[in-house]
């Protein structure tokens, strides 16, 4: 039987690990050096009010790829959520992302849907054809006004520079809706595992050729690999070559904890657009669980900043200082036979949950693929 480790225990190791195991043709060994599986979307119950929490920050599921959808849920079961996100702008409480709600409210206004669309065009900036930046991207399509409440603060504090400085590839992740429709995702199939994520993770590694090695830490190139045919590696691209080309810039992100009885906020995710108040959003998890009934709650505040070598890192800025330093590396990895990157951190790429499946898959079986015609 063929060896293989798999470095890192969250989505992309374990679809790895499962596409692999379930031929029966490979031992496998998953190590990741934190003391649990799940990765960034790890999940436990709070010992005090027993609210399934998401360690690492809020994750919903949404995809419309039915394949991942089909995978993922015959792992346990999804119960359908819709986040519908409110933002706080000076002291009022709108909807996000930006839809004929909002745009009612801010400007005092009962449009419809055409009279808003038209009414929003006349706010963007014209002279911008080609929009390559986040302001760029937000005063052609919002116009200014909507983008100083709802995007220039929250922004700021998301990603600690001013938004002319970030690509309008991240804005583009929001809708701008000219109906009542406040779903934060267009994706068909939405939803929240009824027992978290990290059961379903559990289950898709539990197989008696997979073991895992929890509180271990894999050295990069400096770790000694000839135990093994294979190795899928999920950690961070600049650290397996020891930061030798400098490091890639992430933000990061933390948390204040805060329990109460009752219900805080009413709302699983409540945005704070003002630049003044330091945190970018709160948390509420037992709102991402509405079939369950908890007498207390626990909620978090979510404050942004840059990543320092004791931090997880969150978000890839990929700024274009990050971009060069990010080829130097990928030559490297080019270089390796028996090495594979995958996930988040391996390739330095903001990717949600459905991405990671469905490269992990694409990547599993090419692999298997590529065995079977050697
Ligand atoms: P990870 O989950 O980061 O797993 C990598 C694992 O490798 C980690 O457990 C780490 O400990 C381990 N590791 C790294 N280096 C080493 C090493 N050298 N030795 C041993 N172990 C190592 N996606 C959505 O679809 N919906 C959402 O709502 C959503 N919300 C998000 C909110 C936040 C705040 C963030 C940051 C991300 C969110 N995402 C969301 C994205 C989601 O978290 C990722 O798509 C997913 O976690 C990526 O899985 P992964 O396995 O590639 O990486
Ligand atoms: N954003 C904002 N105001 C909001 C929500 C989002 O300015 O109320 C910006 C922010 O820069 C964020 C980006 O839009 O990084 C994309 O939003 P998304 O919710 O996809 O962010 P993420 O899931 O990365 O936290």
């Amino acid at each position: 039987m063929k060896k293989i480790l798999i470095v890192g225990a969250g989505f992309s190791g374990a679809v790895v690990a499962n596409t692999l195991a379930k031929t029966g043709n490979y031992k496998i060994k998953i190590v990741d050096e934190r003391n649990h599986i799940g990765g960034n979307c790890h999940t436990e119950r709070d010992s005090l009010t027993n609210v399934m929490v998401h360690k690492y920050g809020p994750h919903i599921f949404h995809t419309s790829n039915e394949k991942v959808w089909n995978y993922v849920n015959s792992f346990g079961t999804f119960r359908p959520f819709v986040n519908r996100v409110k933002s706080i702008y000076q002291g009022q409480v709108y909807s996000m992302p930006i839809n004929l709600h909002t745009i009612n409210q801010f400007y005092a206004k009962s449009f419809g849907p055409e009279e808003a669309r038209k009414w929003i065009e006349s706010q963007g900036d014209t002279s911008i054809s080609d929009p390559k930046t986040f302001e760029e991207q937000a005063k052609k399509f919002v116009g200014e006004k909507l983008y100083k409440a709802f995007f220039y603060g929250y922004t700021k504090k998301q990603w600690g520079t001013e938004p002319r400085n970030l690509p309008a590839s991240i804005l583009k992740r929001l809708p701008v809706r000219f109906n009542y429709d406040d779903n934060y995702y267009n994706d068909v199939y939405q939803g929240i595992p009824v027992e978290g994520y990290t059961a379903i993770i559990q289950k898709m590694i539990e197989h008696p050729n997979i073991e895992v090695r929890l509180g271990t830490h894999f050295l990069g190139e400096n770790e000694d690999n000839t135990d093994y045919d294979h190795v899928f590696y999920t950690g961070p691209i600049d650290a397996y070559f020891s930061f030798r080309f400098g490091r890639l810039g992430y933000r990061t992100v933390y948390f204040k904890e805060y329990r109460s009885d009752g219900d805080f906020q009413g709302n699983a995710v409540i945005n704070y657009a003002d630049e003044d108040i330091p945190y970018t959003r709160i948390h509420e998890h037992k709102h991402f669980t509405p079939w369950e009934n908890h007498p207390k709650t626990i909620y978090f505040e979510e404050y942004s900043k840059e990543t320092e070598s004791s931090d997880i890192p969150y978000y890839p800025k990929r700024l274009e200082g990050d971009l060069e330093i990010l080829k130097r590396y990928e030559s490297e990895v080019s270089k390796l036979e028996r090495v594979t990157f995958l996930g988040r951190l391996a390739t330095y790429r903001y990717l949600d949950m459905h991405h990671i499946i469905e490269e992990a898959l694409e990547i599993a079986e090419k692999f298997l693929d590529h065995e079977t015609h050697r």
